[in-house]
């Protein structure tokens, strides 16, 4: 079979490959790609596993055994760490991560797999994995985001952005999502959003930051208002660090929180939210390349509308 690999930083080969081992396999149907992937590529990731490393995290497709179409979830938590026993298992300290979607097949631990609901495509089924992080972003600001009239501000209009803003709108906030560019602003509205080039300072009762660069952090610190929810969604580079001002943190008492992964049942729910429809993929889906193209596409610029990337492994 036909995999892409890792062999270093910048280094992709599409290569073929001895059928993957593992608990279960999975014939891809289709594997989108974010900008994880686009790390990993660049730099590598701790995720990776030791090079030559397949790598790929959206995934969807077909169980060899039964025939069942599944989302290979990225990541199975031990489920007894200290973290697993109070049910934040995203922070699991012995993840096994489930990575190899840029590939034809791929092996998985049952575990990993999220029944695909009936009439849900692969491409669409696939985002599940990025929505659920979005799902448990929003659970992060916990009741802000429930109040009625709460007014909620995210900050960029990357896919993630998008259905962050699609999520609060669904859940009653008066949204602002804010972006520079104007194919992502109409996107945004499109969504239920109202959409800016720029954040007002202070007003906004939930903030989500979905950008990852410490100037974007403070930007979204600046824009809470007295009593918000902060989350910060986006991975800044490694090794940043973020100036905070200490008197909104104190005297208007924000709180600032971290949103990192998701649960299985995030997963779900995710799964859930594209096949009825609430949050259209249509909206979010880009265009689809084989393996052979995957390096060039994942690393070429952004711009414009933010749309995910599809990789078929079998065209
Ligand atoms: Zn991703
Ligand atoms: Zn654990």
């Amino acid at each position: 079979m036909r995999a892409a690999l890792l062999h270093g930083p910048g280094d992709l080969r599409v290569e073929d490959v001895a059928e993957p081992g593992g608990e279960v396999l999975v014939t891809v149907e289709a594997a989108t790609a974010c900008a994880t992937d686009a790390k990993c590529l660049r730099h590598g990731h701790l995720i990776l596993g030791p090079y030559p490393a397949r790598f790929g995290h959206e995934t969807v497709g077909v169980r060899e055994d039964t025939g069942a179409r599944v989302l290979v979830g990225d990541s199975v938590p031990c489920g007894t760490c200290r973290f697993c026993a109070s049910g934040r298992t995203q922070l699991c300290a012995r993840m096994t991560w489930v990575l190899g979607g840029f590939a034809q097949q791929i092996a998985a631990p049952a575990a990993a797999l999220h029944a695909v609901p009936d009439g849900l495509e692969a491409t669409g089924a696939a985002m599940a994995e990025p929505l659920a992080a979005a799902v448990h972003a929003v659970a992060r600001a916990g009741a802000a985001v429930t109040t009625p009239g709460a007014r909620a501000a995210v900050l960029g209009g990357g896919t993630m952005g998008l259905m962050l803003a699609r999520l609060l709108v669904l859940a009653g906030c008066d949204v602002t999502l804010a972006d520079r560019h104007e194919e992502r602003r109409a996107q945004a509205r499109a969504l239920g959003a109202r959409a800016v080039a720029t954040l007002d300072a202070g007003g906004h009762d939930v903030v989500m930051e979905a950008v990852g660069r410490p100037d974007a952090w403070r930007t979204a610190i600046d824009a809470a208002a007295p009593a918000a929810v902060v989350v910060l969604v986006g991975g800044c580079p490694a090794g940043s660090d973020v100036t905070l001002p200490a008197a909104p943190l104190h005297y208007a008492e924000l709180d600032v929180r971290g949103a990192f992964h998701h649960t299985p049942a995030e997963v779900d729910h995710a799964l859930a939210l594209l096949a009825s429809g609430d949050v259209d993929w249509h909206a979010l889906a880009g265009p689809t390349v084989g393996l052979e193209d995957l390096h060039d596409a994942l690393l070429r610029p952004s711009g414009g509308e933010a749309r995910k990337l599809v990789v078929d492994p079998h065209r």
